[in-house]
């Protein structure tokens, strides 16, 4: 009988991940209990490893250490290591789907979005991220494409359906002639034509009237936080707090959505003084929106890394060791200072010095010399001085943690599934979501507990074994007991 119950557990246990329970959330917005705003910051890559030796670099605790409420999972539909795809589209939606696909589920059906479904009952909306704006994560947002690839496909999405719009990516708005992606289309000037004021440096940026905003302030990737020109392109914080103060004059409220993008590619580098510097200006972001969230008081703050990327680990190389504060020494990313070397790489030991402020040893020189992706030894270099290291070159399926800051912040805690958030979101918001709400003519619903009668009536009858096999349990544990 026991096993059988524990079967019949692990039955209901798989069924509430599979989010028999989340297929849809209701509720009333306008009641004084819900929140206005969310505000949803997304570090890429950035897992428990990223937090402490963040905290050691620092020196101090730090805004995640403050923040804390539990542990999320990060599997995708078909691999138990994500991408950002899948990881952004979990995220956004509510629903798994396979790695490299946007949006959409395991059978191409176009899912809703948390976003797009606050836009529905009147909320403003933005994105915000320091890779292009048609990058995995922040398009899971908006956009509905079988792959992640097809940032031109993204873009056209993007506009009209999100009001601020703050990051990389212009490339992907702009024709070929003018050095874009598009054969004939200009989707700057349609934007501009819809009313949104476009924008391409920091002081527009920073000088910029609110309402719609089109602000794209690099072809593609905007510059690593350690290699930004600061008088060129603004920092994730101040695009954050523009995003903010732009959005917060909708009387209904805003939704907005915060990518510290390169915190993923720094650590896919090896490069530890990226990902440090990238997490301090990803910090620095959600400072701005905690501290808008105390003086608002009807914000909700929610943190959480979409997968750890790269394996990295605090201390290493078979060592007792940490030593991440030399990284306060690096003034540029290993890539930067891999293109000051010249053809025959005998200025090694200089750019080191200048960039790195270390005196290679004669095999670290050589172990240079000899790379054929200089950056990325360079990189290995500096890690291994720090005592970091690193297990792949690809993500990995380490849980990560998961921070929340102001009202309906209980909301969030302990162990949580990656398709969790949005629908926690819309009970906070107290506004209905259901991912399957705009499918698309020629996607089918699928068969869930909710629309079929059969798998409903399934449902019941396991209930009540279920229950029946929790009377038998709890007697049996008494009897023990006794
Ligand atoms: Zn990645």
């Amino acid at each position: 009988m026991k096993k059988i119950f524990s079967a019949f557990l692990s039955i209901m246990l798989m069924t509430s991940f599979a989010g028999v329970n989340h297929t849809h959330a209701e509720g009333d917005p306008d009641s004084s209990e819900n929140v206005d705003n969310i505000i949803f910051l997304i570090p890429d890559g950035f897992s428990a490893s990223h937090a402490t030796n963040y905290r050691h670099y620092k020196g101090e605790y730090t805004i995640f250490d403050e923040t804390l409420v539990g542990m999320m999972q990060t599997t995708s539909a078909d691999n138990r290591v994500t991408d950002s795809a899948a990881a952004g589209t979990a995220m956004a939606t509510g629903v798994k789907t396979n790695n490299e696909m946007l949006g959409v589920d395991p059978d191409g059906n176009e899912l809703h979005s948390i976003l797009k479904a606050a836009t529905q009952h009147g909320k403003a909306s933005g994105l915000v991220a320091t890779s292009t704006i048609t990058h995995a994560t922040p398009a899971a947002f908006a956009a509905n494409v079988l792959s992640r690839e097809s940032e031109a496909e993204i873009a056209p999405q993007l506009i009209g359906e999100v009001d601020v719009l703050l990051g990389g990516g212009k490339d992907f708005f702009l024709p070929e002639k003018e050095g874009g992606h598009h054969e004939d289309v200009n989707l700057i000037a349609e934007a501009e034509e819809l009313g949104y004021t476009f924008i391409e440096n920091r002081d527009q940026l920073l000088g910029a009237d609110s309402g719609k905003l089109l602000g794209l302030f690099a072809g593609e990737g905007m510059a690593p936080e350690l290699d930004r020109d600061e008088a060129v392109e603004p920092s994730l914080a101040e695009m954050t707090e523009v995003a903010i103060e732009s959005l917060r004059n909708n009387e209904d409220g805003f939704f907005l959505m915060v990518e510290g993008s390169q915190i993923d590619w720094a650590s896919h580098a090896h490069d530890s003084p990226w990902i440090l510097k990238d997490t301090e200006a990803f910090e620095a972001a959600v400072e701005a929106a905690v501290a808008f969230a105390e003086e608002d008081e009807n914000t909700l703050v929610v943190i959480a890394g979409d997968h750890d990327t790269a394996g990295m680990s605090v201390g290493g190389y078979d060592e007792y060791e940490s030593n991440v504060d030399i990284l306060h020494g690096v003034t540029a990313t290993g890539d930067y200072m891999a293109e000051q070397l010249d053809e025959n790489r005998d200025n090694i030991a200089d750019v080191l010095q200048t960039y790195a402020n270390i005196e290679p040893t004669d095999e670290e020189l050589s172990v240079i010399a000899e790379a054929e992706e200089p950056n990325i030894a360079i990189n290995r270099v500096i890690s291994e001085r720090a005592f970091v290291g690193f297990t792949s070159d690809a993500h990995t399926g380490v849980d990560v943690p998961l921070y929340a800051f102001g009202k309906h912040s209980e909301k969030f805690h302990g162990f949580l599934d990656n398709t969790d958030l949005p629908f926690l979101m819309a009970e906070a918001m107290g506004i209905d979501f259901d991912p399957y709400d705009n499918v698309q003519e020629g996607g089918e619903l699928p068969v869930t507990a909710t629309n079929s009668p059969t798998f409903a009536l399934f449902g019941l009858v396991l209930a009540l074994m279920s229950a029946g096999g929790l009377v038998y349990f709890r007697f049996t544990r008494k009897v023990k007991e006794e």
